[in-house]
């Protein structure tokens, strides 16, 4: 079989409206390291008006915006809100950062008290803290695996999460999801919430091939990924 035959279809959620600080480079990132081992990365802009089908994609990123941005993009985002959840049900993977992960939740307060409706994809939710933001860097561990992620973040949201959640990672410098419990980012099924810019997975390859790994396997389950992606070297910056 051609190696080139494999590919990966990304999603680009509303990334004319949510793009902080080049949240894009998550997708540059994951192709550089799909085509180490032969596999083509694509991707497509689904924006305001767009349909979503979860069935002509492998991986989607959602990525950061501003409140103004988030109010332009949350009512549209209710339109596609039962397809993105049915991505997120058949475990497809997505990176969310910052303000896309607020709205994958069940809803944010903005700066000005505004309560905006996420699509409840996941079970957290994101209080307003009206007169400071969270800004800098973070670093943070992930219990289970015992990777460490470097991150920026900058955000004035505090998001909670449910007992159905488990965070991304545990705070060792900065303040992540709330500044309160310790916590940093989401993972829900094959979703991975998270605060950081940087963009995260072009800081942190070994998030990056993981990520990549798990949309592999999920098209793909007959092929050995993990020994292909186990002569890949991680980056970091
Ligand atoms: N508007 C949101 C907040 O400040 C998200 C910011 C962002 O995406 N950088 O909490």
């Amino acid at each position: 079989m051609n190696e080139q035959q494999y590919n990966l279809r990304v999603a680009h959620l509303y990334g004319d409206l949510m793009n902080t600080y080049g949240d894009y480079g998550n997708i540059i990132a994951l192709r550089y390291y799909a085509q180490q081992i032969g596999v083509d990365v694509t991707d497509q802009l689904v924006s305001l008006g767009d349909d979503f089908n979860p069935d002509n994609f492998d991986f989607a990123l959602f990525g950061g915006g501003q409140d103004y941005e988030q109010s332009i993009v949350a009512p549209d985002l209710q339109r596609i809100g039962r397809e993105v959840t049915r991505f997120i049900e058949n475990d497809g993977p997505i990176i969310a950062v910052c303000g896309g992960y607020q709205l994958l939740g069940n809803y944010f307060i903005m700066a000005d008290g505004t309560r905006v409706e996420g699509i409840g994809a996941m079970n957290i939710y994101t209080e307003n803290q009206s007169t400071s933001r969270f800004i800098g860097n973070v670093t943070i561990k992930n219990s289970e695996t015992g990777e460490e992620y470097h991150g920026f973040e900058n955000h004035q949201g505090r998001t909670y999460l449910s007992d159905q959640e488990r965070p991304l990672g545990q705070i060792v410098v900065g303040n992540g999801n709330n500044g309160e419990d310790g916590s940093e980012g989401v993972i829900y099924r094959n979703v991975f919430g998270t605060y950081f810019h940087g963009p995260i997975l072009t800081r942190n390859g070994n998030l990056a091939l993981r990520m990549l790994e798990l949309a592999l396997v999920r098209k793909y389950p007959t092929i050995d990924w993990h020994s292909k992606l186990a002569n890949v070297t991680p980056e970091f910056f």
